[in-house]
């Protein structure tokens, strides 16, 4: 079955400089050279998705300069369809500064230039490509209003409605997402985030059920995920594999969930087909550059 995939989120161009280590208040560091790649939660999602054979509609802002053009032009590269793309004028593109260190870890600020102005008007114009999706997965690149609306059209259509709530607010999450949201894929830090306290994993998956979400999928980093329906909770084990760049990881996650779902896995098959995917793009530098082809991850898990 084709996967049929809406992304709403952002798009940024990625300028990631590989350091010593990352620096504190105050310092420098001379790092390697600069990379350019396009980026973005939503973004890097849709390739995600689309790499692992997914037909992808991505919805997004840019401005109407060369950081726009080129992450429209890499979006259609990957065969995914950028028709309701808006291009904002007098606006920058998204930006995001990277610094990754030797161990794969990285600090990373974020511009979101043109990713603010994707309102819900532009979501209601657009939604009739959810009638023939099978999935709609967001993030919280874009503003709050804009993904509650897309998660809304998103249930009328029909739509199995996944968001991975990162960055995560930290006033939480307002009713009006959560009530509309089956899948939620955060990781501890946005987990503890959305829940308002630290608690051991298991507990945070269980908090986040209590907020009104159908199924919570807990992303662990090297220690895999942990999913959590109802009164049951299931650890995923992780992929052994050895960092280079843990940068989209989550959203390599994220992309591969919403294929596996949108082809009819069953969650916890879908899960581990997410593990893999994620798993290799840490093996790989940048964010939509590591996103694994299917081809890739079928020889990976056979
Ligand atoms: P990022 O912010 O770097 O994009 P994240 O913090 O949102 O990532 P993580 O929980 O760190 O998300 O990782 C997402 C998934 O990626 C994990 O559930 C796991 O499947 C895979 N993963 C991450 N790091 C590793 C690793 N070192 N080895 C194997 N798999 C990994």
């Amino acid at each position: 079955m084709t996967a049929r995939v809406v992304v709403v989120g952002s798009s940024n161009t990625d300028m990631v400089v590989p350091v010593p280590h990352i620096p504190g208040v105050g310092e420098t560091v001379l790092g390697g050279d600069l990379i350019i790649a396009p980026g973005g939660k939503g973004a890097n999602q849709a390739v995600a998705a689309a790499r692992l054979g997914a037909e992808v509609v991505f919805i997004g802002a840019v401005g109407s300069d060369d950081f726009g053009q080129k992450a429209i032009k890499g979006l259609n590269a990957d065969g995914i369809d950028t028709s309701y793309v808006k291009i904002v004028d007098g606006t920058p593109s998204g930006v995001a500064l990277i610094m990754v260190d030797p161990s794969g870890n990285n600090s990373i600020a974020v511009s979101p230039g043109a990713n603010s102005r994707l309102f819900p008007e532009d979501i209601e114009l657009s939604s009739k490509v959810l009638q023939n999706a099978r999935i709609l997965l967001t993030q919280l690149e874009v503003p709050l209003d804009t993904v509650a609306t897309a998660l809304e059209f998103g249930k009328k259509m029909d739509c199995v409605t996944m968001l991975n709530p990162a960055p995560a607010p930290a006033t939480g999450l307002p009713s009006d997402i959560i009530s509309h949201v089956d899948v939620i894929t955060p990781n501890e830090v946005e987990a503890r985030a959305l829940v308002g306290r630290d608690m051991p994993s298991e507990d945070l998956a269980k908090a986040l059920l209590d907020l009104g979400v159908k199924i919570v999928i807990l992303t662990l980093g090297e220690r895999g995920a942990l999913v959590a329906q109802q009164d049951k909770l299931v650890a995923v084990e992780p992929f052994a594999v050895s960092p280079v760049d843990t940068t989209a990881a989550g959203d390599a996650f994220s992309g591969a969930l919403a294929v596996a779902i949108a082809e009819g896995l069953e969650l916890i098959d879908a899960v581990r087909f997410a593990n893999a995917a994620a798993a290799l793009s840490v093996t790989k530098m940048g964010a939509q550059p590591s996103m694994p082809t299917r081809a890739e991850l079928e020889t990976f898990l056979s």
